[in-house]
Parts: structure tokens; C-alpha cells; sequence
């Protein structure tokens, strides 16, 4: 069989809650067309309901499409329902594991709801893979947060799909947990699987997507290679030490000011439109005095800052 060019394809997609008695109605997700390459590493991002949730949950079948079309794995979600849900493993954000299953239990019940024949479950390649092996019989309640969160990948895993969509996959995980998943993911990439991934962490999309889309109030604001993304973007950052201390960053018309830690404070701006000049301007006609400065490249904050609130957004 040809292997499809996208793991995931939306054309047009667009998804309407009706209003309700408190609520008025609302359009989620505006015609998002994406298109997520085989066999890459693909991250989500986008502020708090920006769609990113709404646009997992119609993969996943949870919520029905207003219109459009998407395909998972080269199969329509609406002409083959079945074979486009066994193409994906869906990693929840919220952690749902049944307290009274052992993870060995609960991995055979999810293979058997895929219809996994016996002879052809994982389940202890997937629980080592995880260091889970030697808490196979365990009570799921005895594990711990991290513990249920790999358990909830080794889950979405136990069919086998070719693409896994991990939603917020590391909320709340700590750093040595949230370098373990990663290993497990960049393995699982390694092996074919296509990896979408929702976060919050910007640097961590930065540092494990080949490619990355920016999602804002249900359009899609960019879609395009880690790289590229990092190089189109003009946002620069300037920091600054003042003589004394500060409680609250600035006010510098024009500018977005915030305060660090250090009692100093961070100036951005756009390269096409202004230059250190003028935020040096700005700062001396505040009347505050420079003790240091220093110039920060741009990070992903900086591109999503930009890409998503900019008065003129950048193409998409
Ligand atoms: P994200 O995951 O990026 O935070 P969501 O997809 O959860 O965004 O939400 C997108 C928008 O749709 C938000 O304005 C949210 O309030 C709204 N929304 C999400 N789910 C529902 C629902 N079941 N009913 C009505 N509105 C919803």
C-alpha cells in the first residue's frame, strides 16, 4: 500500500458550538487548512481557546465537524470513521486511568476495544518502553502522576497507529518525567510514527518539532518549518538593568515592557519597525536611568508573541 503524504489532512475545517442558554454561539475553528507531513514531529501551539483542543477532539471522533474535511492517514473521517480513528492514538489531556486496573489490565482492556487479537498485543513491550515493567501488576491508583501519564501514552499506543497526537502531553510533568516521555516519543518518531503535539512550552515545540503551526482564535496564523519559522521573525528583545532596582516594568509607548527578576526589565520590538535607537529613547525620555543593557535573540515566545498578536500578522 502507497503510504499517504500527510499523516493528517484538514481542508476548510470549521466547527460551530451552537449557543446555549449562557452562551452565545461560537465558532472555534474558522476554515483551518493543515496539512501535517508523514513521519514528522508536528507541534500545535496557540493560546488558551485558540482550537487546538476542538480540532484533537474531531480526530479523535469526541466532536463533530461543522464543515470541511479531514483525513487521517489518506482515510476521510467521514467516509471511513473506523479506519481513520485506528490510525491515530489519542493521548488525553486530562489523566483518565481506572483506578481499580493494574497498568497490565488496563492496557489489554484498551487492545481489546481496538479489537487487538491476544496474539498480537504489546503490552509488556509497551510498559517497559515506558518503565512501567515492574509496576505491571500494580494498582494504577499506587502510581504516581508521571507513572499514569506514561500509562496513558503506552494506551494510546496499544494498536499500534501510525500517528500518536499527544494533547498537552507534559502539563504538570517534572523535568527528569518530561525528558523520559520525550526519549519514548523521539523513539516511537524514529520508528515511523507521525507525532502531533499541543503545548503550552514553547521551547519545548522549539526544541523537538521539525515543524510547527501557530493557531489563534480558530485560524491558522502560521504552518511551517521549526527553522523557518524561527528566521522570519523580526522580534528582538533588549534588557535592561537600570541604575535601580525596579518593582514594575515601564511604560514605553510603542513598546511591550516586562520585569525580570532581577529587578531589571525587557523591552520587545520589531526590527522593521523600530531599532534599539529608539528603545533607548524611549527609556531615557521615561526618565529612567541605564546601567546595563543586553540584546536576546528570538525565541518561540517571541515568534508566537508576534505571529498572534501583531497588528499586521505575518502570511500564514
Ligand atoms: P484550546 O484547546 O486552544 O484552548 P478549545 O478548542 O478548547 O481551545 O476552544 C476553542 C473555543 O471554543 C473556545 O472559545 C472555547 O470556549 C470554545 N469551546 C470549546 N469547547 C466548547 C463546547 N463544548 N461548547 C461551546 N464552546 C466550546
Amino acid at each position: 500500500m502507497q503510504l499517504p503524504d500527510y499523516a493528517i489532512e484538514a481542508r476548510g475545517l470549521v466547527k460551530t458550538y451552537a449557543a446555549t442558554k449562557t452562551t452565545p454561539e461560537m465558532q472555534a475553528l474558522r476554515g483551518v487548512d493543515l496539512a501535517i507531513p508523514r513521519g514528522s514531529i508536528f507541534g500545535l501551539l496557540g493560546p488558551n481557546g485558540a482550537g487546538k483542543s476542538t480540532f484533537i477532539n474531531i480526530l479523535a471522533g469526541l466532536c463533530r465537524k461543522t464543515s470541511g474535511t479531514v483525513a487521517i492517514w489518506g482515510r476521510d473521517i467521514d467516509e471511513r470513521p473506523r479506519d481513520a480513528r485506528a490510525a491515530i492514538g489519542v493521548v488525553p489531556q486530562e489523566i483518565a486511568a481506572d483506578p481499580f486496573f493494574t497498568p497490565r489490565e488496563s492496557l489489554e482492556v484498551a487492545a481489546g476495544m481496538y479489537a487487538v487479537p491476544p496474539g498480537q498485543r504489546r503490552t509488556m513491550e509497551l510498559l517497559t518502553a515506558l518503565g512501567l515493567a515492574d509496576k505491571a501488576e500494580a494498582y494504577v491508583r499506587q502510581l504516581s502522576g508521571g507513572m499514569k501519564r506514561r500509562l496513558m501514552v503506552a494506551k494510546a499506543m496499544v494498536h499500534n497507529p501510525p500517528v500518536l497526537i499527544l494533547d498537552e502531553p507534559t502539563a504538570g510533568v517534572d523535568v527528569e518525567l518530561r525528558r523520559q516521555l520525550w526519549n519514548y516519543v523521539l523513539e516511537l518518531n524514529r520508528r515511523g510514527v507521525t507525532i502531533v503535539l499541543t503545548t503550552h512550552y514553547l521551547e519545548e515545540a522549539q526544541e523537538l518539532c521539525d515543524q510547527i503551526a501557530i493557531i489563534n482564535k480558530g485560524q491558522l496564523v502560521a504552518c511551517e518549518p521549526t527553522t523557518t519559522l524561527l528566521r522570519r521573525i523580526d522580534t528582538r528583545k533588549v534588557l535592561v538593568t537600570p541604575e535601580e532596582p525596579m518593582t514594575a516594568a515601564p511604560a514605553l509607548p510603542g513598546f511591550e515592557t516586562h520585569l525580570l527578576s532581577s529587578g531589571g526589565f525587557s523591552v520587545g520590538y520589531r526590527t522593521g519597525h523600530s531599532s534599539v535607537e529608539q528603545v533607548l529613547a524611549a527609556i531615557r525620555k521615561a526618565g529612567l536611568h541605564i546601567k546595563d543593557i543586553s540584546t536576546e535573540d528570538p525565541d518561540l515566545e517571541d515568534v508566537f508573541v508576534s505571529l498572534t498578536y501583531a497588528a499586521e500578522p505575518a502570511q500564514a
